[in-house]
């Protein structure tokens, strides 16, 4: 049976080996071999499923194998937030930890080689627009409330990736995400707000400070990827470079430096 995406983060991370507590009395391990969450194999040594999802789970939906008593043990490593801190502890990642943080409270970006991280926006920003080779998964949780390892898919290609965000896989073209992120920042360098790009509604006063003559090619070149890949959209809003990161160009400005270069030049030409 082929690696489920829980079994290969488990695996490269160095936690599938992960059995369920000895019990007082009767058996130890469930006897499905299919994994009740992943649909994995479980190689007869899953966990009883009510031992290993909490009461507090509510994603029900999302089980591949709803008739199953067991659970495998790289799920159940990925639900558990004794793993994570361990991982975090073991690793000496900077990562803040408390009681509850768990594998649902950070955004994860995992390689075959076993390379753990949690990603900044910038970090997912330059995966994004340069992704590495191998398998990897990245998982990106806004809210840092939401299990993401195991709704993901697992990404093998530099020119089409799936990317996990919350509870949505979006499917990326390498060229297209490129081209998004820089038509998106192309109006946060006008300094739109991200929030104002995603939606197509522009504060007045900025359009003015902008001059509608920048503002509206570029809002011709963002507009389509509004309408036709909405996903996307709100993938590049989350991880592109705001407002503040760009140098502010008033609109006076701009209208000087788009003076023809050989008016310019009547008054002083700057030799390098
Ligand atoms: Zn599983």
């Amino acid at each position: 049976m082929a690696e489920t995406v829980t079994q290969f983060a488990a695996r490269v991370l160095g936690i599938a080996d992960c059995p369920p507590p000895k019990p007082k009395r009767g058996p130890q391990y469930a006897t499905g071999t299919v994994c009740w969450l992943c649909g994995g194999d479980t190689e007869g040594k899953g966990w009883p499923q009510a031992t290993a999802i909490a009461p507090t789970f509510t994603q029900h939906n999302t089980a591949k194998a709803n008739d199953s008593d067991a659970v495998c043990q790289p799920c159940a490593a990925l639900t558990q937030a004794a793993t994570f801190q361990g991982l975090v502890k073991d690793r000496g990642l900077p990562i803040k930890i408390w009681t509850q943080a768990g594998w649902h409270s950070y955004s994860h970006f995992i390689r075959d080689d076993g390379y753990y991280s949690v990603p900044s926006r910038k970090d997912m920003r330059a995966l994004l627009l340069d992704p590495p080779a191998g398998r990897w998964l990245l998982c990106i949780n806004t809210t840092g409330q939401k299990h993401t390892i195991f709704r993901a898919t697992v990404a093998s290609s530099r020119s089409l990736f799936p990317v996990q965000m919350d509870e949505t896989t979006i499917w990326c073209r390498a060229d297209e995400i490129r081209q998004c992120m820089a038509d998106f920042e192309a109006l946060c360098a006008l300094g739109f707000s991200k929030d104002s790009i995603l939606s197509g509604q522009y504060h007045h006063a900025q359009l003015l400070k902008a001059g509608l003559s920048r503002w509206k090619p570029a809002e011709g070149r963002i507009a389509p990827w509004r309408q036709s890949h909405p996903d996307l959209m709100a993938l590049v809003h989350f991880v592109a470079l705001g407002p503040a990161e760009f140098e502010p160009i008033e609109a006076a400005e701009y209208e000087r430096s788009a003076v023809p270069p050989q008016r310019q030049a009547q008054g002083q030409m700057e030799m390098f």
